[in-house]
């Protein structure tokens, strides 16, 4: 792998993980592995590193399972999007797809601001609504100068071709720990958000270990579509990749609109 490239994505885990550099030496040199099968698979990330306690012991985990008749309605501000282009920067982390993103891009929610700094997929999608789970979903992550977390998810339902996922879903890196950089080529966030910035809000975790919590989610609505070929394609990198859904621990999930 190109070394400062994964010298970066350590740097950009460390920065989601909130972690001091002890940590990031550990995530560079010895971190446990955990996946989504069998020993190392989610129902065992608690135990497989003290790091990871809050996977199992913390009462407002991601993803969940938004029940739509159970939502509060509530006066919330709304989602301003921000995003400018960046240069294709696409890595095989070894759990996901991921696109690191070029600075200068943000969301703000009255007066919260968050930089977006990546974002990738998991399949089936992790959050659902109803029971149902999406063919597909990506993880918009950002964060505010004061290190708190804010992650959109924009879920894919199978229908039409996805001309955002089309302009590089052919160059994903196949083997773990491959990244691609391609400063010629630009892509825009923007493009792949549904036209309605409705969204269910709640606080939840990183959906993967060491699923720190005190991550203000921020699910769109209304889905955008994914062709089954794209969704395919994606399945031959990572078959599964999504945490099941988590208890929700008397939490509130939030609603606007009318
Ligand atoms: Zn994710």
């Amino acid at each position: 792998m190109d070394r400062k490239i994964g010298k970066r994505i350590v740097a950009i885990a460390a920065l989601l993980l909130g972690a001091s550099t002890a940590n990031t030496a550990l995530a560079a040199e010895g971190a446990p592995h955990w996946g989504y099968h069998g020993a190392e698979g989610a129902e065992k990330w608690g135990d497989l590193s003290k790091d990871f306690a809050t996977c199992k012991l913390g009462k407002e985990q991601s993803p969940i399972d938004i029940k739509s008749k159970e939502v509060e309605k509530a006066k919330l501000d709304k989602i301003v999007f921000n995003y400018q282009p960046s240069k294709l920067n696409i890595a095989n982390n070894g759990h996901t797809i991921q696109l690191d993103y070029d600075k200068g891009s943000s969301i703000t929610l009255g007066k919260d601001r968050y930089e977006l700094l990546q974002f990738h997929f998991h399949t089936p999608s992790e959050e659902e609504i109803d029971g149902k789970e999406f063919d597909l979903v990506a993880h918009l992550v950002h964060k505010s100068a004061d290190g708190k977390l804010a992650v959109v998810a924009v879920l894919f339902d199978r229908g039409e071709e996805n001309k955002a996922l089309k302009a590089y879903w052919d160059k994903l890196p196949r083997e773990s720990g491959e990244t691609r950089a391609l400063p010629k080529s630009q892509i825009n966030a923007a493009d792949m958000l549904p036209a309605s910035r409705d969204y269910y809000t709640f606080k939840g975790s990183l959906t993967t270990p060491p699923c720190s919590e005190n991550v203000r989610w921020l699910v769109l609505k209304n889905p955008v579509t994914v062709s089954k070929d794209q969704t395919t394609s994606f399945r031959k990198i990572y078959p599964l990749n999504n945490r099941p859904v988590q208890a929700l621990n008397g939490r509130k999930v939030q609603v606007g609109g009318d």
